[in-house]
């Protein structure tokens, strides 16, 4: 399983695909991506390969912003509707999750009892708890922030957010992510080989740390929201 995220100046589709065949060796049974333009965020998601996906993707479609994901189903079998992207009722939040939430079914129920779960992921709940908090008057990262705050498990995860579209929200907990710095883009990717055609430098994360995207510039904070400042490194990978 494994995750990609791209934003900046050019097309993010084939990007964030080719990035997934990349992590293909890690294993998946359904794989899904998420872009996000001036007309809204689109979902593309399969069941199967990622050829599948791929297929099934709208080839017009132009995206500066977009993650992806491919899922070894842990919560919900194997299925179209439980492969990632997930989005939080409004569809104004999109995620992608690897890992596994294990107080999901505690946090449905003490946060969560109004809301119709699209999915029998433990991953939508991280999702719907981003969308809760927001209605409680809080902006998107302090929203995020608190829910990572409330997860007991791991994840690394990627948010689109359609009211901040030059952003894209990652965080990680005990599962592999990094972000790789680009000129004019920045990305993201749980292994450095699904990103090594576009850059070759990249910032390491820590766990219970999240990173603002954004295309000119990397933000990562602890979960109190302090800034942590983080040199980059040059991989050394054959493309
Ligand atoms: N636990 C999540 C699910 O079953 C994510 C699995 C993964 O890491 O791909 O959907």
């Amino acid at each position: 399983c494994g995750i990609t995220g791209y934003i900046g100046n050019q097309d993010s589709k084939e990007i964030l695909l080719k990035g997934l065949e990349k992590l293909e060796y890690r294993g998946y049974d359904s794989a899904g991506i998420a872009l996000s333009n001036d007309s809204g965020v689109h979902i593309f998601k399969e069941k199967g390969r990622i050829a599948d996906l791929r297929s099934a993707v709208d080839g017009e479609l132009f995206a500066q912003a977009g993650i992806g994901h491919t899922r070894w189903a842990t919560h919900g079998v194997p299925s179209r509707s439980n492969a990632h992207p997930h989005q939080s009722t409004s569809a104004r939040f999109t995620l992608v999750h690897n890992g596994v939430i294990e107080n999901y079914t505690l946090l449905q129920q003490k946060y969560l009892q109004d809301v119709s779960f699209q999915s029998d992921t433990d991953s939508e709940v991280i999702v719907q708890l981003v969308e809760k908090f927001v209605g409680e008057g809080i902006d998107a990262e302090e929203a995020i922030r608190k829910t990572l705050a409330l997860l007991e498990g791991s994840y690394a995860i990627a948010i689109i957010d359609t009211e901040n579209t030059d952003t894209i929200f990652v965080a990680k907990n005990k599962s592999p992510l990094l972000v790789g710095v680009g000129d004019g883009f920045n990305v993201v990717a749980s292994d450095a080989m699904a990103m090594i055609q576009v850059t070759d430098t990249y910032i390491e994360l820590m766990d219970q740390e999240m990173v603002v995207l954004q295309k000119d510039e990397v933000t990562i904070k602890n979960l109190a929201g302090e800034v942590v400042n983080r040199d980059s490194y040059k991989a050394e990978i054959d493309a």
